[in-house]
């Protein structure tokens, strides 16, 4: 007999004198964890199965249910740790490639974290956001280097298209179809709410959300799934993505269960196909290849609509943004290897790629150098999960900030990391219709609308303590910041001095 060296990470603690056997967690698990056994009169788990989604915990009306970590231990050691042995009996056993989901979870150094701000004292006094305007608008998109004035005097307006936001924070790129139909209507409601974007991701749009073109970005990626004259005409601005944060230099990977038939005709393909996209496009081998997708995308929107192109934050960064800049994109999209997704190879997403803060100092400094920081807008992402991260981000040279991981925790994700198998059980990133109805898109627009605007009001009243009105004048604006229990080589790529200094 086959024996399964996969053990359990956590155990299911019921507390018998709480349980009721009402088997509502039974009801709630898609995992298949709990069950009823009749000889036993009691409720048992097949702890093998838990992913520690805390959706039994939740729902328990006797709070009789706790999932702990198992500590069940090996004999490691500090190169042989648990993780790295269990990992090889997984993989002797299915032979396939680790997959998991969400950003990287690796202890690897968090910059905004060892980043602090300034505040006025005395000379230039702080500002009351509550009493004083305080300007959150922000507007993305290249910039003129000069005012025009017509023979009246009047300024021309010769200004390439921009995006107006009312707040620095947009939601980034999440396909419809790696997560649900409620989970995308509740992001485009809110962005329409919030006067902000939200972005479809790799999956095109689905037909009901045509409404909220306003107030979206639609993405065009290497696998041009959903991609028509239509879509490229729906969203307020037009995103290429080149890489994403969490797997850099590997397409995207749609499992073809959760390829249902509105996701089929949403990303016109068939039905219960995996749907994979190639890791280049296969039209774009240098910036002149890029510049002819960028210009070919303005001509077939009329030069009416921003041309984002999305990169992952890898070694050379700075450069691929300077080039990127020069192929005539408005705006580069910075995606750090913090950054969720819906699946990746889990060593990629653990290896690959470098942290947002690093990235985002090196780019913008690089485009300052160059003299062409005005014709390009930064927005940056990968794993921001307050709005303190925000205020650092735009100090250190970002216009705006894409969040995703911290939009799904609002509206309900409990951090499982299991996207990729399609049964999230909190109808987020899920195509069961048993599961999806769990999620309501009024109120988890609500949380969205709610944790954006709490953000917005953060963000005001540090601006404020800094004396500082506006995100245009914090933008760049590194004298802000400081950094605590950095190398030299650390600060110098930050651009920042060490607190005390
Ligand atoms: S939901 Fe709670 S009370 Fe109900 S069967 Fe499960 S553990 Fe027992
Ligand atoms: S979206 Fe769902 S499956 Fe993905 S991490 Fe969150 S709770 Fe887990």
């Amino acid at each position: 007999m086959a024996i399964n060296m996969v053990e359990p990470l956590y155990e299911v603690s019921r507390n018998a004198t709480r349980c009721i056997n009402c088997r509502i967690c039974e009801k709630e698990c898609s995992n298949l964890v709990h069950s009823y056994d009749e000889n036993l009169k009691a409720m048992i788990s097949d702890e093998t199965k838990c992913v520690n989604c805390h959706r039994c915990v939740v729902m328990c009306p006797t709070h009789a249910l706790k999932i702990v970590k198992s500590d069940n231990c090996f004999r490691e050691n500090a190169n042989w740790t648990q993780d790295s042995i269990m990992t090889i009996y997984n993989q002797a056993q299915t032979g396939g490639v680790l997959l998991s989901s969400m950003g990287n979870p690796e202890p690897f150094p968090v910059y905004w974290d060892k980043i602090l701000i300034n505040a006025s004292q005395v000379t230039n006094p702080s500002i009351d956001p509550l009493r004083e305007p305080m300007e959150t608008k922000t507007f993305l998109g290249a910039k003129v280097p000069d005012i025009k004035r017509d023979e009246n005097g009047d300024i021309v307006n010769n200004l390439p298209p921009q995006i107006e936001l009312s707040t620095p924070i947009m939601f980034s790129a999440m396909s419809y179809g790696s997560i649900s139909y409620n989970a995308h209507s509740a992001l485009a409601q809110a962005a329409t709410k919030l006067g902000t974007l939200y972005n479809t991701g790799e999956g095109g749009l689905h037909k009901d959300f045509y409404k909220y073109g306003a107030n979206t970005i639609v993405q065009i990626a290497s696998g041009r799934f959903g991609v028509s004259k239509n879509f490229i005409e729906a969203g307020a601005a037009i995103e290429i993505k080149m890489g994403q944060g969490a797997k850099p230099g590997i397409g995207g990977h749609l499992p073809g269960t959760k390829v249902v038939e509105d996701v089929s005709k949403t990303r016109m393909i068939p039905e219960g196909s995996d749907a994979i996209s190639p890791a280049p496009h296969h039209d774009i081998y240098s910036i002149e290849d890029l510049r002819q997708l960028v210009y070919s995308l303005k001509e077939a929107s009329n030069y009416k609509k921003p041309v984002i192109v999305k990169i992952a934050a890898v070694h050379n960064v700075a450069v691929i943004a300077s080039g990127v800049a020069r192929s005539g994109a408005d705006i580069i999209a910075i995606d750090g290897f913090r950054g969720g997704t819906g699946a990746a190879p889990t060593r990629i997403r653990d290896n690959v790629g470098i942290p947002i803060e690093l990235a985002l100092a090196a780019v913008d400094k690089r485009l300052r150098d160059e003299g062409i920081r005005d014709k390009v807008s930064i927005i940056v992402g990968g794993s921001i999960r307050n709005s303190s991260d925000i205020i650092k981000a735009i100090a250190l040279g970002a216009d705006a900030c894409y969040i995703a991981t911290s939009a799904l925790i609002a509206m309900g994700c409990h951090m499982c990391r299991s996207c990729h198998l399609g049964r999230c059980n909190w109808g987020i990133a899920t195509q069961r219709p048993d599961l999806t109805k769990r999620l309501d898109a009024d109120e988890a627009s609500q949380k969205l609308v709610n944790l954006v605007e709490a953000w917005t009001h953060e963000i005001k009243e540090m601006m404020g303590g800094m004396g500082i009105n506006s995100i245009e004048a914090l933008r760049g604006n590194r004298l802000m910041l400081r950094g605590i229990g950095l190398t030299e080589k650390e600060l110098e790529i930050l651009g920042i001095m060490h607190a005390g200094e």
